[in-house]
């Protein structure tokens, strides 16, 4: 029988997920189908009632729902409960668990693909949403020395802070506003800057909020955003002297670790990874948004 998995999200134009997974299931013969899902918030509880279908392995989840499917599954996973949020979901016989990818795949990323160690490291956390959530709980558990989340909404902010606070016991963890005067006070002593805003994707209009000038040679500048493949957070970054780190590495770790939830064996991520430069290639060809 034809068996499905899906991307649960809105308005999914610029998903790289269903050509990578797919290249992935391709790579291996397997009898699945992996599809886009766009799911506006008022479809979400019909949606999730198909992924119980036997027909359906299970499903990814991203921007706006990963949040809100915490509430529509049968049992969440300590990674997933920690962070608040879900990004992957596994059928089993109709019972559907919630696992949060993100945290693991940005782990793996900062190691395999930046060379960076967390533990014992200052590091500065643009955004505060879901990514952010997923990366800021990914430093605590590594042992980074402090953690300082910087966003346009504080109020965001200190919510994430105070959640994952429980879990910071070697960390010193803060939030600060966006202010010239906060990026002043905490990046000429960072190890590490992590963009997780939107700011700066393709999919959105809109200038990143650090201040490039106070970019330091030797450090390491991460930015989750894959598409484009080089923001210009990451080349203004280059031309300082940092080290750059882009989104698709995480993006590619993140998908290869829901494959093996779901499939039960290891994710081609060569193959992956290759499926994943193509589209944002094409993407970037057709100028889509
Ligand atoms: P989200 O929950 O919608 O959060 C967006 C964040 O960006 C918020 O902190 C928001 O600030 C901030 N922001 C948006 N526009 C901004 C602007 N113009 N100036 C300053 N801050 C701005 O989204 P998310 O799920 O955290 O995802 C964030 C980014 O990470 C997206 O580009 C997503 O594609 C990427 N991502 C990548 C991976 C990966 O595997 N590489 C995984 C997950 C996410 P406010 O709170 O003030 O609105």
């Amino acid at each position: 029988m034809l068996k499905y998995l899906g991307v649960i999200g809105f308005p999914l134009k610029r998903s790289l997920s269903p050509a990578f997974q797919q290249a992935a299931l391709d790579h291996l013969r397997l009898d699945v189908v992996y599809e886009a899902w766009p799911t506006p918030d008022d479809g979400l509880e019909t949606r999730m009632k198909t992924v119980r279908s036997p027909r359906v392995i299970g499903a990814n989840v991203t921007i706006p729902h990963k949040e809100a499917v915490m509430r529509m599954v049968d049992e969440v996973d300590e990674t997933a409960a920690r962070v608040g949020a879900a990004n992957t979901i596994v059928n089993r016989e109709g019972r559907l668990f919630g696992y949060n990818t993100d945290v693991s795949g940005l782990t793996r990323a900062l190691a395999e693909d930046g060379g960076f160690e967390s533990a014992g490291k200052r590091v500065v956390v643009a955004g505060a949403g879901g990514a952010a959530r997923a990366a800021v709980a990914g430093l605590l558990e590594a042992g980074a020395v402090s953690v300082t989340v910087i966003n346009r909404t504080l109020s965001r902010a200190n919510r994430l802070v105070e959640d994952l606070r429980p879990y910071a016991d070697q960390t010193e963890l803060r939030a600060l506003p966006e202010t010239y005067a906060s990026w002043a006070a905490v990046m000429g002593v960072c190890d590490l800057l992590l963009n997780c805003t939107s700011a700066g994707s393709a999919a959105f209009d809109s200038e990143s909020p650090v201040p490039f000038e106070l970019i330091r040679s030797g450090m390491l500048v991460g930015d989750l955003i894959y598409d484009p493949a080089e923001t210009v957070l990451m080349t203004e970054a280059r031309k300082r002297g940092a080290l750059v780190l882009g989104g698709l590495p995480m993006l590619v770790y993140q998908g290869a670790a829901s494959f093996e939830l779901w499939m039960g064996r290891k994710a081609p991520v060569d193959v992956m990874f290759e499926a994943a430069r193509s589209a944002v290639e094409a993407g970037a060809a057709k100028g889509v948004k």
